[in-house]
C-alpha cells in the first residue's frame, strides 16, 4: 500500500511513542498533585510546554494544551472574540478567509448564530490565496479578530500570513492563523509570522490524535471555552493531557531541525509528481496555488470523472489517498474550498488530493502517478459511476 494521505492524519513515530510511554505507566500522576507522582507529571507537562514554545520562538506561557486542532481553533476564534468584545462591545465582527477548515468557519458562525457577531468573509484569488487588498477592504472599526489559515487542507495553498498578519495588527485588530497542515513543513516562529494566535495538532505530525495546542501572545484577552479546575492558567481547564503534551513536543522537536531540508526535498518529488500527472492525464488540472503550496500536497481536478470512483479505483490498485477533506469525505456537496476559489461543481466534485509524509519516495510516487493514469482513464471510459 502507498499512503498518500497524510493531511487526515499520520502514524504515530516510535520516537514520540517511546517519550510518552513513562507519562501512561510508572509516571502516570495528576500534574495537579501535591506529591512525587504529581510533580513528575507536572515537570514533564512544563518539559513539554517549554519544548513547544522553542519550536514556536515564544514564551511558554504562551502555549496552551489543547485535545487537538479543532479545539485549538475554537478557542482562538471563540475565545478572543468574546474576550475582546466583553472588553468593548462594539467589537462585534469577525474576519475569516473562503477557505478556512470547518474548525474555523464553524466557530464564526456559532458566534453568529448565538452571540450576534457579524461574520466578514474574505475571498481568494483562483489559487485559494487572500490578498492584503481583500483583506483591507472588509475589515472595519467594529473587527474583532481575523483568522486566515497559514496552509489549506484540501489544495495546500499557503497563506502570506507575515503581510496579512500585520495588515491587521497594524489595525489593532488581532490576527489567528489555524497552522495545522503547515506545522512540519513550514517555519512556525510566531513572532516572525507576527501572528497573535495559532493553532497546531498532533496527529498531523507523527503525534497521536487528540493532542493539540494554541499559541496565544501575551497579554491577548481570552475567553476559556471549557471551564473547571482553572488548569492551564485558567485557559482551558480539565486534567492534563500529559502524555499528549509530550508527544506534541516531541513530534515538533523531530521535525524542526530538518524541516527545511525535509520540504526542500519533498517539494521536489511533488514536484515531479505533479509534472507526471499532468502529462500522463488529458485534462488533469492541478488545483491550488503553483509555487505558494505546501511541500506535501498535490492536489487535482479529473474532468469527466467522479472524485470518489477514482479514489475507489486508486485504492484498488494499492495508492491511497482523498478527495480534499476527511472531514468532508463520504459528502456529495462539491467542497467549499475549490468553489470559493472559482471552480464549477461539476468539475470540484472530481477533485483528489495526494498528501505526504516526510518519508515519501521516489519510487512511491512513481508508481502513483502511474496507478493515476490508470484509475482515471478506467473511471473515464467506464463512466464515473462505475466504481460505486
Ligand atoms: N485545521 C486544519 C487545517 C486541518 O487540516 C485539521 C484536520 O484535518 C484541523 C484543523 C482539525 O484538527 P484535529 O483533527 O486535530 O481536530
Amino acid at each position: 500500500m502507498i499512503f498518500l494521505d497524510a493531511a487526515a492524519t499520520t502514524p504515530v513515530r516510535r520516537e514520540v511513542v517511546e517519550a510518552m510511554w513513562p507519562y501512561l505507566s510508572g509516571d502516570f500522576g495528576n500534574p495537579s498533585s501535591h506529591h512525587s507522582l504529581g510533580d513528575a507529571a507536572a515537570a514533564a507537562l512544563a518539559g513539554a510546554r517549554e519544548a513547544t514554545a522553542t519550536a514556536l520562538g515564544c514564551r511558554p506561557g504562551e502555549i496552551v494544551f489543547t485535545a487537538g486542532g479543532t479545539e485549538a481553533d475554537n478557542l482562538a476564534v471563540k475565545g478572543i472574540a468574546l474576550a475582546r468584545r466583553a472588553a468593548d462591545p462594539r467589537l462585534d465582527r469577525v474576519a475569516i478567509s473562503a477557505v478556512e477548515h470547518p474548525a474555523v468557519e464553524e466557530s464564526a458562525r456559532y458566534l453568529e448564530r448565538v452571540h450576534g457577531f457579524g461574520v466578514d468573509v474574505v475571498p481568494v484569488d483562483r489559487y485559494g490565496q487572500v490578498s492584503e487588498e481583500a483583506l483591507a477592504a472588509v475589515l472595519r472599526p467594529e473587527t474583532a479578530l481575523v483568522s486566515v489559515m497559514y496552509a489549506n487542507n484540501e489544495v495546500g495553498t499557503v497563506q502570506p500570513v507575515p503581510r496579512l498578519a500585520a495588515l491587521a495588527r497594524g489595525l489593532g485588530i488581532p490576527f489567528h492563523s489555524d497552522a495545522v497542515q503547515a506545522a512540519g513543513w513550514l517555519p512556525l516562529d510566531v513572532r516572525g509570522l507576527g501572528v497573535d494566535a495559532l493553532s497546531l495538532s498532533g496527529h498531523k505530525l507523527g503525534a497521536p490524535k487528540g493532542c493539540g495546542a494554541l499559541y496565544v501572545r501575551s497579554r491577548t484577552r481570552l475567553e476559556p471555552l471549557i471551564h473547571g479546575g482553572g488548569q492551564e492558567r485558567g485557559r482551558r481547564s480539565g486534567t492534563e493531557n500529559v502524555a499528549g503534551a509530550v508527544a506534541l513536543a516531541t513530534a515538533l522537536g523531530l521535525a524542526g531541525p530538518s524541516q527545511r531540508e525535509t520540504a526542500t526535498r519533498v517539494s521536489g518529488l511533488r514536484d515531479d509528481f505533479i509534472a507526471e500527472v499532468l502529462a500522463g492525464v488529458p485534462g488533469a488540472v492541478l488545483t491550488g496555488h503553483p509555487a505558494d503550496r505546501l511541500p506535501s500536497v498535490a492536489s487535482f481536478c479529473f474532468p469527466g470523472t467522479s472524485g470518489e470512483s477514482v479514489l475507489l479505483e486508486l485504492e484498488r490498485q494499492g495508492v491511497i489517498c482523498s478527495s480534499g477533506s476527511a472531514c468532508a469525505a463520504g459528502s456529495d456537496e462539491p467542497s467549499p474550498v475549490l468553489l470559493a476559489m472559482g471552480i464549477g461543481a461539476e468539475v470540484a466534485q472530481t477533485a483528489v488530493r495526494f498528501s505526504f509524509d516526510s518519508s515519501v519516495t521516489a519510487a512511491e510516487l512513481r508508481e502513483a502517478a502511474a496507478a493515476v493514469r490508470t484509475a482515471v482513464g478506467s473511471v473515464r471510459t467506464l463512466g464515473p459511476t462505475s466504481s460505486h
